[in-house]
């Protein structure tokens, strides 16, 4: 039996992948897992989500087929006890699926993608449940239906790509205190995993990335290429007591959100991956976000990094005009939020005014040339000038700190295949 769960957060206290923690430990007196429990993130920026937008699935193989109708009985009591019913974006739901047809799969493998990618309503979710003939459960408004029936969907038909985390959970009297974690320890870790695993520090920032700051039951959160990897950073962490851990497969950091597209195809709510040439030289705006344009034929689109992308900034303001870029991210407000920038070509020459007398020659106005202040000599043209750049071309990416759940780590790219 699959059972898909989703939308169970709350802004301060419960989290969907802690009541699934709590689910597996009651559901072994029915079953074993078929495989790892599935974390699966969604579209980062559908504006109904509580938090990260995770979704869970798992598998579970029944001792028992009669058994079915209390473990359905039992995660709907479970979710109906431990979510916070009394917020207004949690509108859980639950999923069951207890057998499968190709056209099922079918169906799923379409929907599961595009609760990833793109927007999707309740009554998609709820055609899909009808027409299969799927047991399930929602809450309130149901809105949760939409990714536990895409958490579902991934659990019966795969994930094209995966990584794994290992989640520890604190004791619940140490909920909404600060996290007792050794430093050093942590640093330790990722220097002997890394880079099988990832985002646990943030070594130019110095900051230790993997542990959230919010009152919920999360200690810390290792992620990496494999469950190896993960328990051995694990091992090495000295903490508070962790009251119960789980290895999550998940499609976290495989930039499964990504849709290549052209510029002109871009829609609001989506991320891409789009190519183009840089318009100007990037703006510093209000608040120390960079931005700029990317063009393509005849349509164009602002790109930005925002303030906390921290270093990355440095490499976005050296862009120039005429460079061959690829860049990555979610587009809001018809404005593309960089997760990452492949500089393909470096342009190494601009058009400027000409020199003269030391000093560059001044315009006289629209097409009217160019005049030395000093000896009065004219030049009609403006001249073609070798640039002198401080980046090379190459692949760049946000630090740890800022890093979207769903975005992968170039550390995950095959060293000659670039990715894109
Ligand atoms: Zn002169």
């Amino acid at each position: 039996m699959i059972i898909g769960i989703d939308d169970t957060d709350s802004i301060d206290g419960m989290c969907t992948t802690y009541l699934l923690a709590v689910l597996i430990g009651k559901l072994n007196a029915f079953g074993h897992l078929k495989d790892y429990p599935l974390l699966v993130r969604l579209n980062p920026n559908i504006k109904y989500k509580t938090r990260g937008n995770a979704a869970l699935a798992m598998d579970i193989e029944l001792n028992d087929r009669n058994a079915s109708q209390k473990v359905r009985d039992l995660v709907i009591d479970i979710v109906e006890r431990m979510a916070v019913l009394s917020e207004e974006n949690t509108n859980p739901g639950i999923v069951f699926i207890e057998n499968s047809t190709d056209s099922m799969k079918n169906d799923l493998s379409k929907f599961s993608m595009g609760a990833v990618r793109d927007v999707l309503e309740i009554r998609e979710a709820m055609e899909i449940l009808n027409r299969h003939d799927i047991s399930h459960k929602g809450f309130k408004n149901e809105r949760g239906l939409i990714g536990a029936l895409a958490a579902a969907g991934f659990a019966l038909c795969g994930l094209p790509d995966h990584t794994y985390e290992l989640i520890a959970y604190r004791e619940q009297k140490n909920w909404g205190s600060s996290r007792e974690i050794d430093p050093g320890s942590v640093y330790a870790a990722d220097a002997a995993t890394h880079p099988d695993t990832w985002d646990t520090v943030d070594i130019e920032n110095q900051r230790i990335v993997f542990a959230p700051h919010s009152p919920d039951p999360i200690l810390f959160g290792i992620r990496g290429n494999s469950e190896e990897a993960v328990r051995r950073a694990f091992s090495m962490i000295k903490s508070e007591p962790v009251e119960r851990y789980v290895v999550y497969k998940t499609n976290q950091n495989t930039d499964m959100h990504l849709i290549k597209a052209k510029i002109h195809e871009v829609k609001e709510d989506r991320s891409y991956i789009l190519e183009g040439i840089v318009g100007k030289s990037p703006k510093t705006i209000i608040g120390g976000h960079i931005i700029f344009k990317l063009s393509e034929n005849d349509t164009s689109i602002e790109c930005i990094a925002f303030e906390p992308t921290k270093g990355f900034r440095r490499i976005i303001r050296e862009l120039r005009a005429g460079d061959e870029v690829k860049v990555f991210g979610s587009v809001k407000d018809r404005t593309l939020n960089l997760e990452k920038i492949k500089i393909d070509r470096l342009n190494m020459q601009e058009l400027r005014n000409p020199m003269c007398c030391d000093k560059r020659m001044k315009s006289m106005g629209k097409e009217q040339g160019y005049r030395c202040e000093k000896c009065g000599a004219i030049k009609q043209e403006q001249e073609l000038e070798t640039l002198q750049r401080k980046i090379s071309a190459g692949f760049y990416e946000v630090p740890p700190c800022a890093r979207r759940h769903l975005s992968k780590p170039l550390a995950r790219f095959p060293l000659r295949q670039e990715g894109a």
